[in-house]
């Protein structure tokens, strides 16, 4: 129907917010209200995906992934060069000769490592030759000065001596064309010597992950400072952690200690984002008054706080938080939580920043000698010595003491025993599960 003359009213279209973003579902808890720990693993790899690879100096790269397939545009060698100090020759002009009766040839040139010979080489003479340099054309032997007079001008040779003696090939190492690394290995010093002697001086490679690490609490006292008042004591969080980050191949920014002020705690780690692929944070996160971190991550993004079947480490938070989702990991502040929180979470996180895998340590079995005792319903990571006998058994010792706050015991140790939620007690003699945290 036409509207003469009529204005039709227009409703004005309703805005739709877009829905605020959400984690994925995280894995369910069981009957005790705790999530396993693998499971926790795997969700929060599930979000973290590496770092785009840029060009970079070969000497950078140490440690990182490579990002593309490298094949040689030269050989190794070069070209044939001389093994040794000595004399290129014929072999031939050394027939019959000995130390009674030596062949005399006349030395007609020198050649050092970098220059190249001006003639090519007559039969019944020699050139000096040093170890490195072209190997002249005529000559098909190098003998070493050992078997010679070492003469200037003649040289008396005391040997016979055959053909292609001390002579590196040209391309006997590593021939034009040749595949040598490929997309996803990891560059270690032999890689990089390799990478530079075949003259490549950048690579494609993931970068190291820029990991920034800061503790909480009111009680914390930066080390080198004095403890002034009682219930005080130092950050070893923030240092350790940085340490571990570190260790796990990131490049760290240890931020220290921050105060249970909820403001300025928003405002430090706001801050950070700019600089960060990841971000550590360590304490207030379990039922406590003032547990900061609980209190004000949930305003910086998306967040999730979960009891996690496992001792230490029992609390944990995770989040992608500011504008760009940058990944956080919220430890527990007990020293050994944080550590083993470390081990458990953030280590497999920084491993697949960096595009390296297995993001895992590898789990190795041992024999302990002693019982292990553990609450059935939860995991345990047990602090441990693990040393090989005579035998070459690997075998376990527990280091004393189940408390979290124990920095004296975690130091000696040098394993952590991995000790399923099934498991009650192990007797002695019986074996373990363990990761090595040295290797
Ligand atoms: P929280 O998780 O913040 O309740 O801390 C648990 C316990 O760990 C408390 O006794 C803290 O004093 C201690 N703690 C927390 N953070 C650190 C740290 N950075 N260095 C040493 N001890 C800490
Ligand atoms: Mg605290």
């Amino acid at each position: 129907m036409r509207l003469f003359g009529r204005k039709k009213t227009v409703e004005p279209e309703p805005v739709e917010e877009p829905p605020a973003p959400t984690l994925p579902t995280p894995p369910p808890p069981n009957e005790h209200g705790l999530r396993d720990w693998t499971a926790q693993r795997d969700w929060i790899l599930e979000q973290i995906q590496p770092l785009p690879p840029f060009g970079m100096h070969v000497l950078d790269a140490l440690g990182l992934s490579l990002c593309e397939d490298i094949e040689s545009d030269v050989s190794l060698p070069g070209f044939d060069n001389a093994a040794m100090d000595g004399y290129a020759i014929q072999a031939a002009d050394t027939k019959g000769a000995s130390e009674k009766r030596p062949v005399t040839l006349a030395v007609v040139g020198e050649i050092a490592a970098g220059t190249v010979a001006d003639r090519v080489l007559a039969p019944g003479t020699a050139m000096k030759i040093m170890t490195g340099a072209p190997v002249p054309e005529g000559a098909d032997t190098v003998i070493q000065y050992e078997l010679t007079d070492r003469g200037a001008e003649d040289v008396q040779i005391f040997a016979e001596i055959d053909v292609d003696k001390n002579i590196r090939r040209l391309g006997s190492d590593i021939t034009e064309g040749e595949e040598l690394l490929q997309h996803g290995d990891v560059i270690d010093a032999r890689t990089i010597g390799l990478l530079a002697g075949i003259g490549i001086d950048k690579v494609l490679a993931r970068p190291r992950p820029r990991v920034v690490v800061l503790s909480t609490g009111s009680e914390l006292v930066e080390p080198g400072l004095r403890l002034t008042e009682l219930g005080q004591l130092f950050d070893s969080n923030s240092f350790m952690v940085a340490a571990q980050a570190r260790a796990a191949g990131a490049q760290v920014f240890r931020v220290g200690a921050v105060g249970d002020d909820p403001a300025v705690l928003k405002q430090t780690i706001s801050d950070q984002l700019v600089r960060a692929d990841l971000i550590v944070t360590t304490g207030g996160i379990s039922e406590g008054d003032w547990d900061v971190v609980k209190a004000v991550a949930p305003e910086l993004g998306m967040v999730d706080f979960a009891k996690i079947g496992m001792q230490p480490g029992k609390p944990q938070g995770f989040g992608l938080i500011g504008d760009d989702e940058i990944p956080i990991l919220m430890l527990p502040g007990n020293p050994v939580s944080s550590f083993v929180s470390f081990e458990v979470f953030v280590r497999p996180v920084i491993r697949k920043l960096l595009g390296i895998t297995p993001v895992e340590r590898p789990t190795v079995t041992a024999v302990t000698n002693t019982i292990i005792r553990s609450k059935p319903g939860r995991a345990r990571f047990v602090r441990a010595t693990i040393r090989t006998d005579r035998g070459g058994r690997r075998v376990v010792e527990e280091v004393s003491g189940h408390s979290s706050h124990l920095l004296g015991g975690l130091q000696k140790s040098n394993a952590l025993l991995l000790i399923d939620d099934a498991t009650e007690v192990i007797k002695a003699g019986e074996t373990v599960h363990a990761w090595m945290l040295d290797e």
